[in-house]
Formats: structure tokens, sequence, C-alpha cells
């Protein structure tokens, strides 16, 4: 069912050009518009590039853009992602700890790239970049370079066979602890909002953690989560007083995920997530 059809109108997570999405920010915007989205979040991998040209576009089209940002940690904790919403894309100091994590993610780059070659499988660094076209970078640009190659029959496939934690290419990030990004978020006087949750190793042991430094939300309406994901999910948000939150996550890549405005995010949600301001 299409966003206009099910009048799914909010949508919290979504990535454009200004990190691993496949389309500009404008052009991100100008589709959630025509699926009916009124309120999206332009949550850009450690990056608030591409808030004032989705900004721009959204008053045009008459959608909301709240500034955001997804920030993947690297601990124990699996794939651990924290959303931060209502942060200043003009805060510098919070900019300075975005481009470290941005430089981070392209040596990491690098070094995926050296083992790529080593193992038999080349790729130029020189066109992952292009790919990237001056987003930060991240395994998705990987991805498309192997299967432009011909090295993997698909983008997903490269993730399976080569990218994914434990496979050969792989290398750790070098970046924050899902504790230092909601601490990051708050500091900066964003709001945090733990990602598709499904991914997290130990989650009803990481949550409470995360409340103690700031969470406030977490992501119960995500579209790869089962009917009993997203009632867990629910049931943590209850007893640990956070807000629901959710959205498409999307990339633009690739053949399947969840359109724009795919995911059902209940009304109040935005106030809910603005109350908690200023405050953990
Ligand atoms: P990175 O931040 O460079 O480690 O890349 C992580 C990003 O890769 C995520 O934000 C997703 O966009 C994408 N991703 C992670 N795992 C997969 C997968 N198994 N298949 C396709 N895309 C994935
Ligand atoms: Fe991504
Ligand atoms: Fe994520
Ligand atoms: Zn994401």
């Amino acid at each position: 069912m299409d966003a206009i059809a099910a009048g799914y109108t909010i949508d919290l997570h979504t990535h454009s050009l200004r990190s691993d999405g496949a389309l500009s920010p404008a052009d991100v915007v100008k589709r959630a518009a025509a699926r009916g989205v009124t309120i999206q979040a332009l949550s850009d991998h450690d990056s608030l590039a591409g808030v004032a040209e989705a900004s721009a576009a959204g008053r045009d089209l008459g959608v909301r853009i709240i500034p955001a940002t997804e920030l993947n940690t690297e601990s124990e904790w699996g794939d651990a992602h924290v959303l931060g919403y209502f942060i200043d894309p003009a805060d510098g100091s919070l900019e300075d700890r975005l481009r470290w994590l941005r430089e981070n993610r392209g040596r990491r780059i690098e070094l995926m790239v050296e083992k790529l070659n080593a193992l038999g499988y080349p790729v130029e660094l020189a066109r992952v970049l292009e790919i990237a076209q001056g987003g930060a970078l991240g395994r998705p640009h990987l991805a498309q370079a192997l299967f432009e190659k011909g090295h993997v029959r698909s983008y997903d496939a490269a993730f399976d066979t080569l990218l994914a934690k434990d496979s050969p290419a792989y290398v750790e990030r070098v970046g924050l602890t899902p504790t230092e990004a909601v601490t990051l978020i708050r500091e900066h006087g964003g709001v945090p909002s733990l990602a598709h949750p499904g991914t997290v190793v130990g989650l009803d042991e990481l949550l409470p953690k995360l409340v103690a430094v700031g969470l406030a939300g977490i992501e119960a309406y995500y579209g790869a989560h089962s009917p009993e994901m997203t009632a867990r999910c629910l049931a943590s948000a209850r007893a640990l007083g956070l807000v629901p939150t959710g959205g498409s996550d999307f990339h633009g890549r690739g053949e399947h995920g969840t359109d724009l405005g795919g995911v059902f995010v209940p009304p109040e949600t935005i106030e809910r997530l603005e109350s908690r301001r200023g405050r953990a």
C-alpha cells in the first residue's frame, strides 16, 4: 500500500546523497511529497549537509523537514544506530564531531578497498568516491562499486558475501559507542531515538543504559520489523518512558526496502519528541 492510500504522512528516517542514499536531498523530499508525506526527518549518517537543501524543497512542497542524523556505532551491541532529532545544522562543535566520524568512515572504506583488492575483487577508491558524490562514505558505496565491476550479482549479495560483519572484507568502525552517540546528541540539544532495534544484540540490557544517558525514543515502527518486534518495542517504550518513533529508512538503493512514507507513525509522535527537547 502506498503512503497516500494508507495516509502515512510522517517519515522520521530517510537518507540522501549526503550519506548513502541515492537521491539528492531535494529529490528525496519531492518523492516523499508525491507519496503523501508532510513531515520528514532527513537523517543522513554522520551528516547534516543535506538539511538546507531539503528544507528549501520542503518549503516549496509543503513538507516540514526535521533536521536529523543517524550515528552508526561500534560496540559489542551489534548494529546499534542512534537517530538524533532537532539538531542544529549550524552547530559548529557538533559539526566538528560529525566531520571526525566522516573522516573515520573514509579511512575505513580505504582499508576495505585494500582488503578487497588483496582478496581478488579489485575496485578503485576513485570510483567509490565518485559513487558517493561527496556524501559520508559507507559500505553501500562499496557495494555499488563491487556490483558495477561484476564481482557480485547484486547490491545485497555484496553485503552477504564480502561486506557484512564477519565477512572477508569487513573492517571495524572507529567511532562512537551507543552510549557516546546518545550523549553527543543530548549535549547538542537533540532528541535521540534508537534506530531499528531489531539489529541490536542484547537490546533489553542496552536500553536502560541508553535511557540513563538521555535516550528519548525507540524506532518501534520500521519496515523490517515483525509484528512481534514492533510489540516488543512498544512494550519497552511504555516501560522506559520512551517515545515510539518510526520511519522508512529509505535509501533508494537496491530493489527492496520500504519506500518513503511506507511506515505508519502516530501523529502525536512529533509533539511527544519535541516535549523531550532539552531534558533527558
Ligand atoms: P556503514 O555505515 O558504512 O557501516 O554502512 C552501513 C549501511 O549499510 C547501513 O546504514 C545500511 O544503509 C547499509 N546496510 C547494512 N547492512 C546491509 C545489508 N545486509 N544489505 C544492504 N545494505 C546494508
Ligand atoms: Fe545507510
Ligand atoms: Fe541504520
Ligand atoms: Zn538509516
